[in-house]
This record gives C-alpha cells, sequence and structure tokens, in this order.
C-alpha cells in the first residue's frame, strides 16, 4: 500500500483533510494505495502558492522558459517507460499503449519548446502620424487543470506545456482513480529547472474541482472529462467570471463505404475500438456499414476478435489491459447484456471469458443497432463496438450530424472526392479519412463540437497559446516636438 499526496511549493504535502481514496490496481482488483482529498484550505493553499509564484515566473524571459521546455523535453523522454508503467499501475492500458501516450504527450512540451515564436504579437508601424501600434500576449495567471483518468499523463501535458510556457502558473487537479503520474511530472518539472509553487498538484474530488471554480484567484480553467461534468465545470466557471474549455464525451462513428478496403477498415475498427479497452475519448465506438459490404465487414472484424488477447497491462503479450473499475466494468456489460433485449444482435460477447481477478472485459461486437437503443446513444466508454446498417453515405452522414457528440469521426473510402464532400459535410470536430483515430498532431489543436466540447478554444497547439494568454494592444507615440498641437477631436487615422 502507498499513500499520494499533494504537491504544492515544490514538494510533497500531506492532506490533513482525513478524506482519501482508493487507488486500484485494475488488472487484479486490488486496492494498492490511497489518495488523500483536498479540502478548501488545502485548494486555497496550492492557489495561493501559484499566486505568489506568478510575478517571478511571468517575468522570467522567454528563451529561459523555453530552456526549462527543452529540459523538460528531455527528462520525459529519458523516463518514458517509469512513466509509462505508472500508467499501466494505475489506469491499467498496456505498456505499448502507455508509450504511446507519453509520446504523444511529449509532443505538446516539445511544441512549447517554441514559445518564444508562439507568444510573437503583431506591430504596425505609422498606424497614424508618428503613431505605431501593436499587441502583446500576456499570461492569465494562475490558471487550473481538471483532467480524467483515462490519460493521466497525455491530457495534462496538453494543459501545463502551454499555460507554464506562456507565464502562468498552475494547479492541476488530476483524476482521482490514477493520480501517480501527475506527482511523477511534478517531480520532473522540478528537476527541469521549473521554479517551486509554478506548478501545484491537488488531488480529490468534487469538493476540490469546487473550491478550483469559485476561487477569485483562478483565471482560467481547462477541464476534460465526461459531458455532464464538462457541461457543469464550464457553466460554474464562466458564471464566475473565468476563461473555460471544458472537452466532454464522445461517440465516434466510422463510415465505411462499399469502396473501401474491407481489410484495411476491420483491422482499423479493431484497432481502434478495442484499444485501451475503449477507453478513449477518440475511441471508434460505432461502425455504419453500407449495407451492400455490411455482412463482409462485420464477419470481418468478428473474424478478428479471438486474436486480441486481453490481459495484465504489464504482460508483454496483453495488448488490451482491464477497465478502470468494478463498476465501470459492470456498466460497460450492462450495455452487452441489454443490447438483445433492445432488438440488436449480441455477435461477440466480451463477458464470455474474460480473465478473472481484475476489471477485466474482452471485445464485444453488436450488430444491427440503431438510434433509440441505448447501446447506440449512449457514450459506453468500454470495449464495445455497435454496428448500424445504413443504406448510403447520405445516411451514414445524417446520423453523424444528427449526434449529440462530435468529438471525432472517420470515413474509410478509395473515393477520394466523396472524403473530400465528407470533410465539407460532416458536423465533428475532428475527422479521419482512412485514419481511425485522428487525433491531431501538437501544432494544430484538439476539440470537438457540440456536446464534446464546451467553450470557444480547442486544446493544445495554436487554440492553447490563445486560451493561456490575453492580448493587450498598445498604440505609442513618441514625443516629437515638431508635430504636437491641440486637437480636441477623436483621434482618427486619416
Ligand atoms: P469524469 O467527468 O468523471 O471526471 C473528470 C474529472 O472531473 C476528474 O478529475 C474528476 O475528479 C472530476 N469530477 C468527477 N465528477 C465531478 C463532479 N461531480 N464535480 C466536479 N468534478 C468532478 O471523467 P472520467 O471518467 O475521469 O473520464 C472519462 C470521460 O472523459 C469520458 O466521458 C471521455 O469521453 C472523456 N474524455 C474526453 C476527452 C476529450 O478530449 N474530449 C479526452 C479524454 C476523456
Amino acid at each position: 500500500m502507498y499513500r499520494i499526496d499533494h504537491w504544492i511549493d515544490g514538494r510533497t504535502v500531506s492532506s490533513t483533510s482525513g478524506r482519501t481514496g482508493n487507488v486500484y490496481d485494475p488488472a487484479t482488483g486490488q486496492v494498492q494505495g490511497t489518495v488523500g482529498f483536498a479540502d478548501l484550505s488545502e485548494v486555497d493553499k496550492a492557489v495561493a502558492t501559484a499566486k505568489a509564484a506568478l510575478p517571478a515566473w511571468r517575468a522570467t524571459n522567454l528563451s529561459r522558459r523555453a530552456e526549462i521546455m527543452f529540459h523538460m523535453r528531455e527528462l520525459v523522454a529519458a523516463n518514458r517507460k517509469e512513466i509509462a508503467a505508472l500508467l499501466t499501475k494505475e489506469h491499467g492500458k498496456v505498456t505499448s499503449d502507455a508509450l504511446g501516450e507519453v509520446a504523444r504527450g511529449l509532443e505538446n512540451i516539445e511544441f512549447a519548446c517554441g514559445i518564444p515564436n508562439l507568444m510573437k504579437g503583431g506591430y504596425s508601424e505609422q498606424a497614424s502620424a508618428g503613431v505605431d501600434v501593436y499587441n502583446i500576449r500576456q499570461p492569465l495567471g494562475v490558471v487550473a487543470g481538471i483532467t480524467p483518468f483515462n490519460f493521466p499523463a497525455m491530457v495534462p501535458m496538453w494543459m501545463f506545456a502551454n499555460a507554464l510556457a506562456c507565464g502562468n502558473t498552475f494547479v492541476l487537479k488530476p483524476s482521482e482513480k490514477d493520480p501517480s503520474a501527475s506527482m511523477f511530472i511534478a517531480e520532473l518539472l522540478k528537476q527541469a529547472g521549473l521554479p517551486d509553487g509554478v506548478f501545484n498538484v491537488v488531488h480529490g474530488d468534487k469538493v476540490a474541482v469546487d473550491r478550483l471554480l469559485d476561487h477569485p484567484d483562478i483565471a482560467a480553467v481547462s477541464f476534460v472529462g465526461s459531458t455532464p461534468i464538462a457541461k457543469y465545470i464550464y457553466e460554474t466557471g464562466t458564471k464566475n467570471g473565468k476563461r473555460v474549455q471544458a472537452l466532454g464525451g464522445a461517440k465516434n462513428h466510422m463510415l465505411v463505404l462499399p469502396d473501401a478496403d474491407l481489410d484495411m477498415a476491420a483491422d482499423a475498427l479493431v484497432s481502434a475500438a478495442y484499444g485501451s479497452a475503449g477507453e478513449r475519448c477518440m475511441a471508434i465506438s460505432v461502425v455504419l456499414a453500407v449495407d451492400t459490404i455490411a455482412d463482409e465487414l462485420v464477419s470481418k472484424v468478428k473474424d478478428r476478435i479471438p486474436n486480441v488477447v486481453v490481459g495484465p497491462g504489464n504482460d508483454p503479450s496483453s495488448e488490451m489491459g482491464p477497465l478502470i473499475s468494478g463498476e465501470h466494468r459492470d456498466k460497460v456489460a450492462g450495455y452487452v447484456a441489454g443490447a438483445a433485449g433492445e432488438g440488436a444482435t449480441v455477435v461477440v460477447d466480451g463477458r464470455d471469458g474474460a480473465p478473472a481477478g481484475g476489471f477485466f472485459l474482452k471485445p464485444s461486437l453488436i450488430d444491427n443497432a440503431k438510434p433509440g437503443m441505448k447501446c447506440y446513444d449512449d457514450e459506453i466508454f468500454g470495449p464495445v463496438l455497435t454496428v448500424v446498417r445504413v443504406k448510403s453515405y447520405e445516411d451514414g452522414l445524417k446520423l453523424i450530424n444528427d449526434n449529440q457528440f462530435g468529438n471525432g469521426t472517420a470515413i474509410f473510402t478509395r473515393d477520394g472526392g466523396v472524403a473530400r464532400q465528407f470533410q465539407f459535410d460532416v458536423n465533428v470536430g475532428m475527422v479521419g479519412i482512412n485514419v481511425p483515430i485522428p487525433v491531431p498532431v501538437s501544432y494544430y489543436s484538439f476539440g470537438g463540437w457540440k456536446a464534446s466540447l464546451f467553450g470557444d478554444l480547442h486544446m493544445y497547439g495554436p487554440d492553447g497559446i490563445q486560451f493561456y494568454t490575453r492580448s493587450k494592444v498598445v498604440t505609442s507615440r513618441w514625443p516629437d516636438p515638431r508635430t504636437s498641437k491641440v486637437d480636441l477631436g477623436f483621434p482618427q487615422n486619416r
């Protein structure tokens, strides 16, 4: 048994609230640690520390901030196996997937190394006689990040890399289910040269989150998690005058057209539906199969499922690990159990033969699903792929556009014209063309549409820089006695 506590002012600080949560090993189902939950005074202490560190940090020159990000880049790369091991230990994902998570998070630190260039403003000389106008981007102040269980390293990196590089100080409230990665990252930031107090971690639940949302010294909140909580965070945070970006849940559809390479599509479906046990917000959870190829596609996916090796994440032969908790495993299993009663066809039932002991399920495949069925309507967030049979491209497109979520989607086709039409037509924030999980590279930004994102700016990349800075416009004239005169009119530029 181990114990996780907060990280405040560059060191571990024990929680004194008396409230704790269990940290499970999802591969065994056993409690392996506890995490201290912050009370109001502990959150206040972290925020006060971040506030005290702000003046010196925002005054730190750009090349030094970039240098710290370069150091952090090297440290994360050098420690990627250690970080991945922590992810496997508490989240359960298999090692190869955990290493992928670290690699995709690292991209965001690499992006932030370019901060001197990213924070450049514009300059207009001679906007009026002797007058120059320019804009500068300045940090917001103390900003908070609230993150989900499914990417305990990558999602914090989406946030803090740009936030810190822009000159903000940071308070992270990671998921209480897998809190260790954030503590390891905090240690690495210290080693990278980040001054104490600039990055802080408080663990906890709604109590900590609510305090961050109403704390007067928090300028902005970045959130990633489920849609009901994202909506709550956005509404509460903005009501309290904060800038908020809140990314929510998903139901990502892949449309497979008759001209697609069906083996390639089936490989992509199995990878994107069952990778990380389906606990990815960009997982494909619905395949829209055009009638003429639906039988063949379903049979190809079905044939591949027995080859997916389900087991503990630290076993090198495992391709899919357990789910995050027993409660979540049972909830996911409930969708499979209920599917036949709703009129769908359970082709593969992942409740059969799942390894005993941990929070395991095997992949499930449900055919003949339709809107109105829970297995189609809800975000299941587990290793369950539902098939909806559609008559045409237009039918499939309509389902995607009618869905409440708009995080990711993909089309599989060999027809470039139709693919281009899809990219034009579809009401989804991230689109893959023969790419099943189109998570944007770090120099674009990540974000869905509709109930998958509340707020105006997407996460990381150029939107991240916008989110963590505000623009100031300066209009300047240096004294030139030759042009000085009294003029009571409104300033004009002609
Ligand atoms: P969650 O919404 O339960 O929790 C996310 C964070 O909110 C955690 O830090 C948690 O402690 C906190 N929280 C939970 N309940 C709260 C409450 N009532 N009040 C205040 N704070 C609360 O999400 P999760 O189960 O950790 O993660 C899975 C969800 O996240 C899925 O819906 C998934 O689609 C989504 N997700 C979305 C993205 C994206 O980029 N859109 C990325 C990853 C995960």
